[in-house]
């Protein structure tokens, strides 16, 4: 490709609004150009990243057997009520104005749909299907660049089995072909155990890369290899546990107190007996949840718990509940409220909580005496520090960015939308089912997180809109160009794809730093003095390495350089 007729708009300057560096570089180089917040336009440089990302992809899904589909974007609103997402996407989901339709942000619902009005036996299955296509979600703060679009690119699959042992095999794959995506497209990425969300389903893991601006934290334990988003993530915390008294319950005044350590300080005790009440709002039934002292509520937790999204509820709403304050709110006598606690609490007594009146408190709770739970569960978050449920090594906290999902869904989808299946017998059967997302966006990001510097980006050979970069230093001298000119045809007839920088009155400085901006693996640099001693140079963008040798070993040598 010559670059004097190519459409490569690179940038000097950063653009403002700009926090990351694969943000930055991406505009600066000429990848993509926004459009409107969390819309992005592909440029030719960037579409060629985009596809080499696509074609990694497309190889390794083709490789465990999966099919490719394109379904349509454009969906009846009607297949979202049968399941109940429209409510569960909620203001994500983007509705048409002139029509009962949405914009798809996955297709569980679609594929579920095929499978069920064309599968009908137990010898039709197992199948893996998938698409790299777009979606929609009106993320609610578009941030990063592409790595959280309002319109993006996903590669989703779904496999369809008869049962949950067919399942863990068509995971099993999936979770092979994401790490060899993965590790062709040049990240460093780890596997973390991850939520199931609200619709449950039988496990899930997500592929992260580390990074400080992402919006994931896991837990990773260097000792054993734990690793779970902090949405599941647990320690080995120890229970609150029994005091061998037994107290009847007791009314304290608790006068402006309205923080956990100003009421253990008061009391004179650890901040671990008071039992925190939180009170949310869950398809509107009140919920109080319990947690000792300062431990943190988990919200993906309580989704998970409560099966259902659950939203703190607002101090108006709660007053009419209940008559109190946030700050006294407690479960001894409460009335209309669901109450959950969390696992520390369980079987715990000597407890503090709100009086559900102002300024007042109740000691001497227990919890299997005084309160009726109705159920115990894991819902704290863990913190940094805290000992491995595995094998007890403090765990490390990171911030990740999700370039992947993994997801046993089960039969969550097959049975409202009715996906059956005649099994040997002649029995029908809800299909059991998985779904399975590559973010290709954040590939390509993330690709540019971990290879970069100051000067801009180093690709990897595998995802390079290029292989070469070649520049012809001084474009006003017939030699010159004529070598670069050889050069570019001969390395072309090698297959290699080079980028050819022959623009006339560009200054060689000028050319050297789109060259590292741009970040080809290797750049070829035509020059009157190598030139005269019958010579090249080439840079290689990762180390920044310069050799220079016979012009005639120029071939041999690219071809060593970019095998590895
Ligand atoms: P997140 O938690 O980051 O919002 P998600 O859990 O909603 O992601 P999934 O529904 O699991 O994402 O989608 C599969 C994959 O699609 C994700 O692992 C991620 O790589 C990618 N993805 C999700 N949302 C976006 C987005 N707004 N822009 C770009 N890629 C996205
Ligand atoms: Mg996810």
């Amino acid at each position: 490709m010559r670059l004097s007729t190519y459409f490569l708009p690179t940038l000097k300057e950063n653009p403002a609004d700009a926090a990351m560096a694969s943000h930055r570089l991406m505009v600066r180089a000429g990848l993509i150009r926004p459009l409107a917040a969390g819309i992005y336009s592909w440029l030719p440089m960037g579409w060629r990243v985009m596809k080499k990302v696509m074609e990694i992809i497309r190889e390794e899904m083709d490789a465990i057997g999966a099919q490719e589909f394109q379904l349509p974007a454009l969906n009846p609103i009607e297949i979202w009520e049968e399941t109940g997402r429209v409510e569960a996407f909620g203001d994500t989901l983007f509705h048409v104005k002139n029509r009962p339709l949405v914009l798809a942000p996955t297709h569980e619902e679609i594929f579920t749909t095929i499978a069920r009005d064309n599968i009908k036996s137990y010898r039709d299955l197992p199948q893996i299907w998938y698409q790299i296509q777009t979606k929609f979600r009106n993320e609610p703060r578009p941030r990063s660049g592409v790595i959280r679009g309002r319109q993006f690119f996903m590669k989703d699959s779904y496999s369809f089995d008869t049962g949950f042992e067919g399942l863990d095999k068509s995971y099993g794959l999936h979770r092979e072909a994401y790490k060899n995506i993965y590790s062709r497209s040049g990240l460093n990425f780890f596997i973390v155990g991850a939520s199931s969300g609200a619709m449950g389903g039988t496990g899930s893991q997500e592929f992260m890369v580390e990074s400080q601006d992402g919006e994931d934290t896991c837990a990773l334990c260097d000792e054993c290899g734990y690793a779970a988003n902090l949405e599941v993530a647990s320690s080995r915390l120890k229970p609150v546990g029994r005091l061998g008294i037994s107290n009847p319950v007791e009314e304290i005044h608790t006068p402006n107190i309205k923080t956990i350590d100003q009421l253990a300080e008061f009391l004179k005790i650890s901040t671990e007996r008071l039992a925190k009440s939180l009170v949310y709002k869950a398809d509107n039934s009140a919920v109080l949840v319990l947690m000792s002292g300062n431990d943190q509520l988990n919200e993906a937790k309580l989704t998970a718990a409560l099966g259902k999204t659950a939203t703190a509820m607002q101090p108006a709403d709660l007053a009419a509940f209940t008559g109190a304050n946030a700050g006294s709110i407690g479960p001894v006598g409460l009335k209309n409220f669901s109450i959950i606690a969390d696992k520390r609490l369980e079987d715990a007594n000597e407890l503090i909580s709100g009086a559900n009146k102002d300024d007042f408190h109740i000691a001497h709770i227990d919890f299997n005496r005084d309160v009726k739970i109705d159920g115990y569960y894991d819902l704290r978050t863990i913190e940094a520090g805290e000992s491995c449920p595995n094998c007890g090594h403090g765990l490390r906290i990171v911030n990740g960015i999700e370039i992947g999902h993994i997801f046993k869904l089960g039969t969550k989808y097959s049975v409202s939308l009715r996906a059956n299946f005649l099994d040997e017998a002649g029995a029908e059967k809800p299909i059991v089912m998985g779904s399975y997302g590559i973010g290709v966006e954040r590939i390509i990001a993330c690709h540019i997180e971990q290879n970069h510097d100051d000067n801009g980006i180093k690709w990897d050979k595998s995802i390079a809109p290029f292989d070469v970069h070649l520049a012809s230093v001084n474009m006003d001298n017939k030699d010159v160009v004529a070598a670069a000119e050889n050069i570019y045809s001969e390395l072309e007839e090698a297959g290699m794809e080079v980028l050819y920088d022959d623009r006339q009155g560009v200054s060689p400085g000028f050319k050297f730093k789109d060259a590292d901006l741009l970040g080809m693996p290797v750049q070829v640099i035509v020059g009157e003095r190598n030139l005269k001693q019958g010579n090249i140079e080439l840079k290689i963008r990762k180390t920044g390495e310069r050799k220079i040798f016979p012009m005639g070993q120029l071939l041999t040598e690219l071809k060593t350089l970019l095998k590895n």
